[in-house]
């Protein structure tokens, strides 16, 4: 769970920063034909031949961010990759190259920012994506990581958070709350740890929820299936802040309401048995834990015979006049308005 004590270290100054830069990014391949020059002029060069270019950037602070006793750096790598593309399938389009900028203490040996890369380097292979650029500098503080996605498509192809019409259906792909259930469990153990370091924790029954936290997946499927169905979205967004927060960006940028239905959130039968053991809203879970990277979009109703019964995505509601309002529709049947924090169980409809 721990970073191991026994390992090598190598300290950073014995490389100096643009030894650093080289060793960290010799191995890896330019596989894009949009990319025409990568790592190490001033810049680079890219070339998307008439399509519409996409840009998205995060930006990742220890402590903040993340907490590097329970997120392995390679995690961490391949997961700071994987919010920036998951930004870039959010448009309907595809991620082309990354780059990425960092400021590192030096309590972290080269060995350690090695491990960052390799999780950096396996998320480019996965998903097809060149790392063209970045900066590295010193920081007093920790580790502070910022990844900039980049990405391509034709023009019509790309969904904005604003095309949203009333009636139209919301759909979510995936299922939800396994990122935040993962991370009760995270940090659940963190604390056993600190009592008895000797403790090994058998994560093996949250193994589902921990992966979520620790190893989500961008959705590139996701806009491949669209693709392959011809379903052409009228609004989309990614589930980084909680089904709630997300559903409220588009009724806002589209100008609609939504109503969407409790009993039709989807949830893995481990994140409601974790709920249960922490005694946990798992609709609460769903609508406010965020990071689950899943996607949320809207269809027209004629589109609906296309996407009925495939397992990857889940009609969760309909958008409605924007004079209504967006209400969670309980499993009793109340109207509850949503908010970024869930729902607010004590305002009146
Ligand atoms: P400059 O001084 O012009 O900012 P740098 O020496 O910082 O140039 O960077 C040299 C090359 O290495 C550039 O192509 C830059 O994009 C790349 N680079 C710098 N830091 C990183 C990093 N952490 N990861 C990937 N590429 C990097
Ligand atoms: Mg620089």
């Amino acid at each position: 769970m721990l970073a191991n004590k026994d390992q090598e270290k190598t300290e950073l100054e014995a490389l100096g920063e643009f030894g650093l830069i080289e060793h960290l990014t010799q191995h890896f391949p330019i596989r894009q034909p949009s990319t025409v020059k990568g790592v190490g002029d001033d810049a680079a060069v890219l070339d998307f031949k008439g399509k519409q270019t996409l840009v998205s950037t995060d930006l990742l602070i220890e402590g903040v961010h993340f907490d590097l006793s329970y997120m392995p750096l390679k995690h961490l790598g391949y997961k700071a990759v994987m919010v920036n593309l998951s930004d870039i399938y959010a448009m309907n389009a595809l991620a082309t190259q990354i780059t990425v900028s960092l400021a590192v203490s030096n309590r972290f040996p080269l060995e350690a920012l090695e491990e960052l890369y390799a999780g950096i380097d396996l998320a480019c292979k996965m998903y097809n994506v060149d790392l063209v650029g970045g900066d590295t500098t010193s920081s007093t503080t920790g580790l502070i990581l910022s990844i900039s996605a980049i990405g391509e498509a034709e023009a019509d192809a790309i969904v904005y958070r604003n095309g949203a019409k009333a009636n139209d259906l919301l759909v979510v792909s995936g299922d939800l709350g396994g990122s935040y259930m993962g991370l009760q469990v995270l940090e659940r153990e963190k604390e056993v740890f600190k009592v008895n370091p000797n403790n090994q924790p058998d994560l093996e029954p949250y193994s589902y929820i921990v992966e979520r936290q620790l190893k989500p997946e961008a959705r590139k499927d996701i806009i491949g299936l669209l693709k392959d169905l011809e379903v052409h979205p009228t609004s989309m967004i990614d589930i980084s802040d909680g089904l709630s927060s997300e559903i409220l960006h588009l009724c806002k940028q589209s100008k609609v309401g939504c109503n969407l239905f409790e009993d039709k959130i989807p949830l893995d039968p481990t994140v409601i048995a974790a709920c249960e053991e922490f005694k946990m809203d798992s609709t609460l879970v769903a609508l406010s834990g965020g990071e689950d990277y899943e996607l949320l979009f809207t269809i027209d109703q004629k589109e609906f015979p296309k996407i009925k019964g495939n397992p990857n995505l889940t009609v969760v509601g309909h958008m409605t006049a924007e004079n209504e309002g967006a209400h969670l529709i309980s499993r009793n049947n109340s109207k509850i308005p949503l908010t970024a924090q869930g729902w607010n169980s004590f305002a009146k409809t």
